[in-house]
């Protein structure tokens, strides 16, 4: 994390945000606040490298000095790394930089603030993803602390935020025109939250990712297979840990190295602590997900066997891991076929009220809409299932593109 000891009061302080890199040493974008003049130093930021300003443009006519308004053309002496929402400040008055910070937030979404869940932040010109790391309480009318595990539609909070990237900024006190950002539904990209940013909040320095010797390739290559997750997803009861298990036994028996993660098993240790409230049940998918990607990385053929209710929570699974090594899998039984077969009499407990945040009662279940593989387990026996996803990795295999 880069911050100026000395933060430049709003009316001396200039920000472009970057919205197109032209070339090595031409960008175009925003003036937020602020004027650039030909002849300035300025410093990328996050990065920090610096450039003198040879030429501004803006709407077709060249300009000595520019002040916010219209799409602004920017020259350098020197070639700068610039992408795409990154600010340009002043050398000696430069925004910070970090991928952690704590904001106000106001909750504009339908669906209620779910800690651990993946956003898109949008800040300026910066698209990012972001999850909420904490909520730390709700806002009151005269704004008290409340304690809170999540926020409803136009209720506001203070949380802590953690992003993919580091991205250039000011506390909303320091700078409302850096300082605030909107979060949207990584999948609708619907706007569901507006924030101010108070201060930025330090990554634990010390922890590293450690470079092992020995890497994902070898690892695989000693197995001879070529390592996937295998995501099976569907209501409770629709087979998923049946087709999981005469997959495993499948690929056992042609010498691979499978290991089924499942639902049932993982609460009982690793995610004995969560529930199946909405908040649980991302955390549940968060932890599942990073375990396959570290079972992946063993060179393993992980299988999952999980609800997985959530389209966002997928697509958070997907996005940890390589194009190809994430098999999405539907096990698509109808609800009704579901509560028929109720092999652990839960879909009863279900309807005599007592299990609350039950998937497809009270619950939502978001069918995936372009799964890998489809079983219509209407049509297909738990066998004649294993044995499609067993063709799709043969298919895979001959043809990886
Ligand atoms: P889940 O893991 O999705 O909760 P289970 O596999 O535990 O579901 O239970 C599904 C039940 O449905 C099992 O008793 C299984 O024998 C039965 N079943 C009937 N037909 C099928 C099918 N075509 N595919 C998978 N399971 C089936």
């Amino acid at each position: 994390m880069t911050a100026d000891a000395a933060h430049p009061n709003q009316a001396a302080c200039t920000r472009f945000s970057i919205a197109r890199v032209v070339t090595n040493n031409c960008v175009e974008g925003d003036l937020l606040c602020g004027s650039l003049v030909v002849g300035a130093e300025v410093s990328l930021v996050p990065g920090g490298r610096q450039a003198r300003i040879t030429a501004l443009q803006a709407a077709g006519a060249t300009l000595s000095r520019a002040e916010p308004g219209s799409l602004l053309r920017v020259t350098f002496s020197t070639e700068l790394p610039a992408s795409v929402g990154a600010l340009l400040a002043p050398a000696q008055q430069r925004p910070i930089a970090a991928d952690q910070f704590q904001a106000e937030l106001h909750w504009l979404g339908i669906l209620p603030l779910l800690p651990g869940r993946n956003y898109v932040l949008q800040a300026a010109h910066r698209r990012v993803i972001a999850h909420i790391s904490k909520l730390k309480c709700r806002l009151g009318i005269e704004s008290e602390q409340i304690a809170a595990t999540h926020l409803l539609q136009t209720e506001s909070g203070l949380c802590n935020l953690a992003l993919r990237q580091e991205i250039a900024f000011d506390p909303y006190t320091v700078n409302p025109a850096t300082g605030v950002f909107t979060l949207h539904d990584s999948t609708s990209g619907e706007r569901v939250a507006t924030g101010k940013i108070l201060h930025a909040l330090r990554r634990a320095s010390n922890v590293h990712w450690q470079a092992t010797a020995v890497d994902k390739a070898r690892r695989a290559a000693i197995k001879q297979q070529t390592p996937r997750v295998i995501w099976l997803t569907g209501l409770s009861a629709s087979g998923k840990s049946t087709i999981a298990n005469r997959l495993e036994q499948k690929l056992v028996s042609r010498s691979l190295h499978p290991y089924l993660l499942d639902g049932d098993n993982v609460r009982h240790g690793l995610n004995r602590d969560l529930g199946f409230t909405d908040a649980d049940r991302v955390e549940n998918i968060r932890r599942v997900a990073e375990t396959a990607k570290l079972m992946l990385d063993a060179g393993l053929i992980v299988i999952t066997s999980f609800i997985s209710p959530f389209k966002a929570e997928r697509e958070m699974a997907r996005a940890l891991f390589e194009p190809g090594e994430f098999i999405e899998v539907y096990v698509d039984t109808h609800l009704d076929v579901c509560e028929q077969r109720d092999p652990k009499g839960l879909y009863k407990k279900a309807r005599a009220g007592e299990i609350s945040n039950f998937t497809g009662f009270d619950s939502p279940y978001e069918a995936p809409e372009a799964p890998d593989i489809h079983l219509d387990t209407s049509q297909l026996s738990a066998d004649q299932a294993a044995d499609r996803i067993l063709a799709y990795l043969d298919d895979l295999a001959r043809d990886p593109a």
